[in-house]
C-alpha cells in the first residue's frame, strides 16, 4: 500500500495569504502546505481521504488517474470543497462512491445539491453513490477491511480510518478511550498537529506526540499542520526518531 500526502496544511493552507509571517515566506517546499488529504492506493485500487478546495491542484500533481472512492474524515470546508472537481473522474468512471458519517451526507446534500439531484439535473454536475458509515462498520475496499474510529474534533463526532496496518486521523481533540483497541498493532499512523500551543478542536504538537507514544506504531507523520507549528526542519529536528512530520507530495509504502 502506498499513501501519498496531497496536502499537509490547516484550514487556510501554508502560505496564508497575505502573511508576512516567517514560515509563510519560507523558501522550504515542506512548508508549503496544501489543504489536508492523503492518496491511498495498493494493487489497482485508489481512494482519498477527504476532498479539500485543492483536490484539482492535487491530482494533477500526484498523477491520480482513477479514484474508487471518497473517505470523509468529516464535512468541514478544507475536507470537503473540491467535490466538484470529481468530474474528470465521473466522466470516465461513472458515479463516484463516497463514505462519511450520515450528518457529513446530509452537509454534502445541502451544500452541493446539484450534485446529488435526481431530477432535471444539468449534464455537466457529477453523481456520486452514497455511502453512510457509522463507528460499527467495516467497510470492505478491494481486498482491504476499512475500520471507521469515532474520535472528536472540539465537540464534533468525526472519523479517523484504518487500512490494514495504516490509520490515519486528522482534526482529532479527543479519542475516546473504547475506540482505541481498534489501534492495536497499526504500524504506521497518521495523526494532526496544529501548532505548539494548544487548540480548543485540534491536537497540539505535544498531545499528538502524547497520542502517538500511547499508540506506539512503528513510525508516525504528522500533518494538518499551521504556519504556527514552526519550519518543517527545525520541528522535524526536535522529533523521536520514529515521528516524521508529513509534507505535501511525501509518498509513504506500508
Ligand atoms: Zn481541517
Amino acid at each position: 500500500m502506498k499513501v501519498w500526502f496531497l496536502g499537509t496544511g490547516t484550514s487556510q493552507g501554508i502560505p496564508v495569504i497575505g502573511s508576512t509571517h516567517p514560515v509563510c515566506l519560507s523558501n522550504d517546499v515542506r512548508d508549503k502546505r496544501l489543504r489536508v488529504s492523503v492518496w491511498v492506493h495498493w494493487e489497482g485500487h485508489s481512494y482519498v481521504i477527504d476532498c479539500g478546495p485543492d483536490f484539482r491542484q492535487q491530482m494533477l500533481t500526484c498523477g491520480c488517474t482513477k479514484i474508487d472512492g471518497i473517505l470523509y474524515t468529516h464535512e468541514h470546508a478544507d475536507h470537503t470543497n473540491g467535490l466538484d472537481d470529481i468530474r474528470p473522474f465521473f466522466f470516465r468512471q461513472g458515479d463516484i462512491p463516497i463514505y462519511g458519517h450520515k450528518r457529513v451526507i446530509k452537509n454534502l446534500k445541502k451544500r452541493f445539491d446539484y450534485i446529488f439531484e435526481s431530477e432535471n439535473k444539468y449534464p455537466g454536475a457529477p453523481s456520486v453513490i452514497v455511502n453512510e458509515v457509522t463507528e460499527n462498520d467495516v467497510i470492505k475496499l478491494g481486498n482491504i477491511n476499512v475500520i471507521p474510529i469515532k474520535v472528536y474534533h472540539g465537540d464534533l463526532e468525526i472519523f479517523g480510518y484504518r487500512m490494514g496496518d495504516f490509520a490515519y486521523f486528522t482534526d482529532v481533540k479527543t479519542i475516546p478511550e473504547d475506540e482505541m483497541h481498534k489501534l492495536k498493532d497499526v504500524k504506521v499512523l497518521v495523526v494532526n498537529a496544529l501548532r505548539i500551543e494548544p487548540h480548543r478542536s485540534h491536537f497540539n504538537l505535544e498531545e499528538a506526540v502524547a497520542f502517538i507514544n500511547t499508540v506506539a506504531p512503528e513510525r508516525a507523520y504528522i500533518t494538518h499542520i499551521s504556519h504556527l507549528l514552526g519550519f518543517h526542519a527545525e520541528v522535524q529536528a526536535q522529533l523521536p526518531e520514529n515521528i516524521f512530520l508529513a509534507y505535501d507530495n511525501l509518498e509513504i509504502t506500508i
